[in-house]
């Protein structure tokens, strides 16, 4: 039974600048609880009218500078307002999550909501951190006459583009960074889960961010097409798979405009046979199956040494086996749905596709829609052809591949060899070891001994096709700043060329 997700979480209606409105069409869509089938709430469907009319009020609160030009010390107060807001209500917020995206709702409450507020904090301390620097001045003759520096000058207003599967947590890394900046945001949420990105704009216009600072468009691909067609956008930032990547970059070329692309992964999980096993095991589990492996930097390759090869497979089939797969809202399960029939079917396609070329399954291998929900259990490959496509392709799903190597060399070369560079892993016990082969993964980001474990104040994104730019960490704010290098004549007497 679904517990009553309170009235203004589910006002469906789009936020422009703060205020909340219908779409100008009159459209709604429905959102769809991925544990059951059914529809549970109505939103606006936006248009491109809607899109004009948010890049307006966005562009106006950019020149009238209402954002940046606040004293500093008063947008980080604003900033950390919000994170207060998010965490007041953690756990109405975890259960819309759960209800939208068929995140469980433990993962919601633990991880989802608490590191949405941590980078509503980590931003509002960074952005008191922007500055330029001091330059010596070169010119023949002339060098202690001018004095030269650079500044950081927000880029304007930024469309940001996020995905459902951490519904909350995209839209924050983004909205903070970019305000961080002093710049201003329309963002554009995944259609599956709009919203937790709408009560995200609520809660920053309570924790008191200015009109016309942060608006919110849910709706579906041509609404993030329109927003990066936009002249007035100056930056889109967008987290999303690679194939939408590669058509938002090169929709936003024609503008010339500044882009950071988070995008997908393929990301290997290396278990050397000095490894702990169990602790490689529990990493494995977490880094594949954590939020049904509906995780960019999923460890969706286990990469495993030989002589620990078949002991890895039989345990991690093992421990796999035990895991609850159920509904979002159940506080006992491990596994949610995945988030919506379409995603059902592409899971669905690449599990069976392997199967029927003799792929082997030691666990899993089914979806399950008789309870209406998109469920799909835990499924593990083993012995997989590092060039076959459940080794090569982003499936989304809780599926792994379990290959086996026997030198450092062929393992580095096996990681590497995806279009990919999101993440990796490395398992062992010898401290040179994991240090050495760390330093050869084309990855942007490598844990050793551990797997998922992310912070606000370190960068996160990709190398290769995997994205470039980075969320977090000052790299993050940088992304929506430009900066200007300033040059002042220091002599009462002006320089006379002619
Ligand atoms: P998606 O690419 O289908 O959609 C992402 C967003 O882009 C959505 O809001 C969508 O409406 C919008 N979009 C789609 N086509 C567009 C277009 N032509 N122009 C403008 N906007 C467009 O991805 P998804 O299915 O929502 O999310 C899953 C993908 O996101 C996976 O590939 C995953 O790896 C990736 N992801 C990456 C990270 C990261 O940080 N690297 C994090 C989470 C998810």
């Amino acid at each position: 039974m679904s517990v009553e997700i309170a009235g203004d979480l589910l006002d469906g209606r789009l936020s422009i600048g703060g205020g909340r409105r219908a779409a100008l069409s009159g459209e709604v869509s429905a959102d769809v609880n991925p544990s059951t089938g059914e529809p549970f709430a109505e939103v606006a469907a936006s248009g491109p009218a809607d899109v004009e009319a948010a890049v307006a009020v966005a562009h106006r609160a950019h020149t009238e500078g209402v954002w940046r030009n606040l004293p500093v010390l008063e947008r980080q107060r604003i900033l950390g307002q919000v994170a207060t807001r998010l965490r007041e209500r953690t756990i109405e917020l975890a259960r819309l999550v759960a209800r939208e995206s068929g995140m469980p709702l433990s993962a919601a409450r633990f991880i989802e909501i608490p590191m949405a507020a941590d980078a509503f904090d980590f931003f509002a301390a960074a952005g008191t951190l922007v500055h330029g620097r001091t330059l010596p001045f070169s010119l023949q003759g002339a060098t202690t006459r001018y004095m030269t520096w650079t500044q950081k000058q927000p880029v304007g207003v930024a469309g940001l583009i996020t995905p459902w599967n951490f519904p909350l947590l995209m839209p924050a890394w983004k909205v903070a960074a970019c305000l961080a900046a002093g710049a201003v945001a329309v963002l554009k949420p995944a259609p599956e889960t709009p919203l937790v990105a709408l009560a995200l704009a609520d809660a920053a216009r309570e924790a008191g961010l200015p009109e016309g600072v942060l608006s919110v468009l849910p709706g579906g691909d041509t609404v993030g097409a329109a927003l990066v067609r936009h002249p007035q956008v100056a930056k889109i930032a967008l987290t999303g798979s690679t194939e939408t990547g590669r058509i938002v970059a090169a929709a936003a070329a024609e503008g010339l405009k500044r882009v950071s692309l988070e995008l997908g992964g393929k990301s290997p999980n290396i278990v050397f046979a000095d490894a702990n096993l169990d602790d490689a095991v529990s990493g494995a589990l977490f880094g594949i199956f954590f939020n049904s492996g509906q995780v960019c930097q999923a460890g969706s390759r286990i990469l495993v040494q030989r002589p620990l090869y078949d002991r890895f497979v039989e345990a991690v089939a093992e421990r796999a086996g035990d895991l609850v797969v159920g509904e979002a809202e159940d506080a006992m399960t491990d596994l949610g749905p995945l988030v919506s029939a379409a995603q059902f079917e592409r899971v669905s396609g690449y599990v069976g596709r392997a199967v029927d070329l003799g792929g082997r399954t030691v666990l899993g291998g089914r979806g399950e829609r008789s309870r209406g929900g998109y469920f799909f259990s835990p499924t593990v490959f083993r012995d997989v052809d590092p060039g076959s496509d459940i080794a090569q392709e982003e499936i989304f799903g809780p599926v792994a591949a379990i290959i086996p190597f026997d030198s450092d060399e062929e393992a580095v070369r096996i990681a590497n060899g995806t279009m990919y560079g999101l993440a990796a892993a490395v398992w062992t016990q010898d401290l040179r070891r994991a240090l050495r082969v760390s330093q050869e993964l084309e990855a942007g980001t490598v844990w050793l001994n551990a797997y998922q474990v992310l912070t606000p104040t370190a960068p996160f994104g990709g190398f290769k096709h995997s994205g470039y730019g980075r969320d977090l960490g000052v790299e993050g704010v940088d992304a929506f700043l430009e900066t200007k290098t300033v040059i002042a004549d220091l002599n009462d007497q002006p320089m006379q060329y002619f």
